[in-house]
Formats: structure tokens, sequence, C-alpha cells
């Protein structure tokens, strides 16, 4: 036996005990004729005493050669602490120790395993397992084992069944590159590995499952935009003979589940807000809105007037900052420069000052007297004390800008407050999006998503007004599920890849197994999954994902730790009848 107790459970009920504990060597303390380790584990932390008085000199030296991280077990009695720490949950007694046992000796670690460690992101991702060791990864871990054991929960409670689909398969269309695995028994072909398992629980439906989900790893090529994963977890989920108000009712309560479980926060009946209206009021299909600053168009107000750049542009727009008119000038001019950084983009910002007395004055008092400021205030919202900050230019372009500033702001006053969770569905997202790359439209969700009922028609005339029956789940800002009720005719699914641009014998070659199914008895289905590295985040209080994610990959797509990807040697590429043409 290693061990009677963990590091994490004595208290001081158990004095006088005999126990053995087993663990890693956090720390020791040597004052010569006593030493003091503290004995670390995943469950807590427990004080170690040898005392040369009352054990051995033997022993005492044995302790004092301990190193930082070596795997000990020790036998000994639990005393009671003359000092007690009332910051751990042991900190009521120690352990007088009678036998020690080196298990495993260690390296001296490249970085100390504290709560506050002193390792740089880069040593802790190579040292990943070291990592793992201190509190707040090892507790983002367990924390997202609390998720997922929910998850399972509750779903399973609700009926659903979790069935695995493969990992080797054909592209899925979920808008970005496929990784891709050689068939060395089928020469010169690949499979794909899913960006999603979206056509097989659709075949899941077809084959009568009903209601399934899946805790399931999903795989994108995509050009790592600050924390995004290659390969990341989803909580997929279908059902059939479902409307899109059944879907929205079983994830919504899936969520509040969560909240209520793993946050222990109830919410109300989670708002809903069309796509547009959430592109009209936050530039944005994922807003934030714990906070106002709502944005206030402004076309009618500031235009006609003798201000060429306002004139001259698609769209005027801005929102009133909360208590902004206390920005000094040199803070003012520094939300200017933030604004044309070229990630943001924008040409410029005009501003008004909303003074506690009632008048304004702004950076356009030329074009703009106390009336025309007045109808700005009315259309942002903006209160005495409030900066009205506008943005203009092409109405898409200055939507996204101005939804960055208004983050931006939100952040620099402390309005995103991690402990206060605001779910928002966005719902009719438009079917298609123009892609300017490709001069073309593409599935804004995927093209298996329907167009809202009697829409169909107007995809001849105007693709871009249709819209669909797709929804996304946003939390504090962050979509954290997004989905459709599906096509389940043949008919329509061929019209959609005809628009989409396939040729009847591409969309055959990619979907024909997906078609071919559909005229067998598909019934009308729909799902959507959760990202579930982000959800676990912001359930978490936080925004970065890798700390959730046990090994993750760097921005390069990379893991640090096991050096991969790497070369493989010729005698398999050899075997998969491969040969690399490299251009570097
Ligand atoms: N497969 C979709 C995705 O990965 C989700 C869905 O439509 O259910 O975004």
């Amino acid at each position: 036996m290693y061990r009677s107790h963990n590091c994490g459970e004595l208290r001081a009920a158990h004095i006088n005990t005999e126990v053995t504990l087993a663990g890693w060597v956090q720390k020791s303390r040597d004052k010569g004729f006593i030493v003091w380790v503290d004995l670390r584990d995943r469950y807590g932390i427990t004080q170690l005493v040898f005392d040369e008085e009352r054990t051995s000199k033997a022993l005492i030296e044995q302790a004092q050669n301990l190193g930082r991280e070596f795997v000990i077990q020790v036998k000994g009695t639990v005393i009671e602490r003359a000092s007690k720490n009332p910051n751990i949950q042991t900190g009521d007694v120690e352990i007088l120790v009678s036998e020690l046992t080196i298990l495993n000796e260690s390296m001296l670690p490249p970085f100390t395993i504290e709560d506050k460690t002193d390792g740089g992101e880069d040593i802790r991702m190579k040292y990943r397992y070291l990592d793992i060791r201190r509190n707040p990864v090892k507790n983002s871990l367990i924390f997202r084992h609390k998720v997922t054991q929910e998850v399972r929960n509750y779903l399973s409670n609700e009926g659903f069944i979790e069935v695995e689909t493969p990992y080797l398969i054909k592209s899925t269309p979920e808008g970005a590159r496929d990784f891709v695995v050689p068939s060395r028994m089928n020469e010169g072909q690949f499979y794909a590995l899913p960006q999603s398992p979206q056509t097989f629980k659709q075949l899941l439906m077809v084959g009568g499952m009903d209601k399934y989900f899946q805790i399931v790893k999903c795989f994108r090529d995509e050009d790592l935009r600050a924390d995004r994963q290659p390969e990341f977890t989803q909580i997929d989920c279908e059902m059939a003979f479902i409307e899109q108000e059944d879907i929205l009712n079983a994830f919504e309560g899936l969520t509040r589940h969560l909240l209520k479980e793993v946050n222990g926060v109830e919410v109300e009946k989670f708002p809903r807000m069309l796509y547009d209206d959430a592109m009209r009021l936050y530039g944005n299909d994922k807003p934030d809105i714990r906070f106002g600053m709502e944005f206030g168009e402004l076309n009618a107000v500031a235009q006609h007037k003798d201000f060429g750049v306002f004139n001259s542009a698609e769209l005027v727009v801005g929102i009133a900052v909360p208590g902004g008119n206390n920005f000094t000038r040199k803070e003012i001019d520094k939300l200017i420069s933030w604004v044309k950084r070229p990630q943001i983009g924008a040409l410029g910002m005009v501003y008004a000052r909303c003074n506690d007395d009632g008048t304004y004055k702004s950076s356009v008092d030329k074009f703009y007297d106390q009336d025309d400021l007045a109808k700005w205030a009315e259309a942002t919202n903006a209160k005495p004390g409030d900066l009205i900050c506008v943005l203009s230019g092409d109405k898409n372009k200055v939507r996204a800008q101005l939804s960055a500033l208004r983050m931006e702001l939100a952040e620099q006053l402390g309005l995103r407050k991690p402990n206060e969770f605001a779910p928002l569905w966005v719902m009719d997202f438009p079917l298609l999006e123009w892609d300017e790359e490709t001069e073309r439209y593409h599935a804004m969700h995927h093209p298996f998503t329907s167009p809202k009922p009697g829409q169909l028609e107007l995809l001849k005339t105007d693709p871009g007004a249709v819209k669909a029956n797709a929804y996304d789940l946003v939390l504090n800002g962050n979509e954290i599920g997004g989905g459709s009720i599906r096509i389940h005719d043949k008919e329509t699914q061929s019209l959609m890849f005809d628009y989409l641009g396939f040729t009847p014998e591409e969309a055959k070659a990619q979907f024909g197994f997906l078609m071919d199914a559909f005229q067998y008895g598909a019934p009308p289905h729909g799902g959507l999954a959760f990202g579930l590295d982000r959800l676990v985040a912001i359930l978490g209080g936080q925004e970065t994902i890798r700390d959730f994610i046990a090994f993750p990959k760097n921005n390069s797509g990379r893991d640090v730790m096991i050096d991969a990807p790497a070369p493989i040697d010729d005698a398999q590429l050899t075997e998969l009848s491969l040969k690399l043409n490299l251009k570097s």
C-alpha cells in the first residue's frame, strides 16, 4: 500500500493516527536539528516534520538531502501543529515522520512549481507535465472534467445517446482546410480528419437515433488566430423530429444546468436577438451584452452638413462611453491611435464630450452646433458625463471597427466582469456569405443548413438576402455554440449545392452518401455544437482556452513537448507512396 491517506485529507481529528503518505517534495526548510517538508499531491499539501529529538539523526540527514520534486513515501504519526496554517486544509496538523523512502529522484525543475511560477509560456509548454502539477493548470483540468461530467449527465438524462463517429473520413465542409492522412492500403488516397462530425450525425438521424451527442475532437487546418487550436473539442448534438424552438430549449436547458451546477448561477430565459439587429446594435454577431454601449446610427443627424468625411460615408455610427468625459485629451488621442492601428483600420475618430451642464464639446465643432450634438447624444443614448465616439465609412468595416473599440473600452473600464454571465441566442443568420477572395458565395454555416421557409426562391434573385434557420449561442461576447435546422430532402440539398457552385458530379462525389441517405426516409432534423474548450474557459472565468487543455499546441500548431509535427523517414514515405516536393 503506497499510502493510507492523500496529502489533502488529514485534519485535527486524525491526531495520533499512524499514516503513510506519498507525493512530491514541494519545498523544505532546514533548521539543522529539525526539517520541515511540504509534501504535495493532487489533493493538497501536508507538512512533514523530521525532528532529531523525536526521531533519529539519520532520518534528519535523509530529509536534508531531499530535492524539489523528489517523489517520496513517508510513514509517521499525525500530530498537532504548533503554528497552524489556516491557508491550507491540512494546516492544523503535521506528520512526525518515522520512515522515509525515496521512490524517485528529480532533476531540478526548469521553473518553480508554484501558483505564480517564474516559468514563461514556452518553457511551461515544453515541460507541460510539470506545469500540470501547478494548481492553476491542475484545477482547470479538474474544472473541465466537472463540466464534461455535467454535460454527460444532463444529456443522458434528457435521452441523448453518446455515439462515436470515425476520425478517418472524407472532407467535411466547415469552412477550413482539412488535415489529411495518407492511406497505405489505398495508394494515392487520403482520409481527411473531421472538421466536425456533421454529416455523420445527420446520418445517425436517418438511422433513427433520434437524440445524439458526442464529446468529440474536431480538426481544422487554419492559420491560428490567437487562442485557437488546430484540434479542439465539441459537444456535438443532433435531434430528429424537432423545430428550431425545440433545439433552442434543449440546449438552453443544458447551458442553464451548467451555469447552475458549475458556477452556482441561476440565469433567466436567454434573450434572443436577430443577426441583423446584433450587427446594427453591436457591429458583431456575438455581442457581449453585459454592458450597454449600443451603437447609435447617426447618418440622419450627421450627414448633409459641411463635414465631407461623414457625407461620403455609407455609415456614421457612434457609442456613448459611460463616464468618458473624464478622459483627458491624451487618453482620447490614445484611443484615436488605437482605432487607427492597422489591425483595426479606422481612418480616424470623431468625438463629443457630454458636459455635466448639458452642453457638448466635440472635435468637429466647426460643423456641428449644440442642437446637432444633442441629436447625437439622443441617438447614442449618451448622458451628461459620457463621451460619444463616432466612426464612419463602409458599413461592414465601420461596424467591425466600432465593435472592437466598444470591447476595448469595456475592458479598460472593467465592464467585462468574469463572474457575470450573459447568454444570448443570435438567430436568423444569412444563409450565404460573399467571399471576396474567391468571388463566390459560401455557406455561412455549412451547406446542410436550411433556408427560412419560403426563401428558397430568393436564392435566384438576391442570394445574400436569404436568411437561414441557423442560430448561435453567445456567452459574454464569445460564440460558445452554433447550429441549424438541416435540409432533409434530396431536391433542396441538390439545389443548395448547385447555388454554392458545385457541379452535380462534384456534389455526388463529395456528398453522394448523404443525398442517397435522404432518399431513404430522412426525418426532419437539426442540431448544434458547442465549443467545449471555450465554454469551459468562460465558465472558469477566463478567456484563454490553453490552460483548460492538458496538452495544447502553440500558435504555429506545434506541440513543443513532443516536438510535433516532425518529418517521417524515407521508408515510411515509400510505404505510403509519397514523395516530398518541399518549397524550402
Ligand atoms: N457542425 C457544426 C459546426 O461544427 C455545428 C452544427 O451545425 O451542428 O459548427
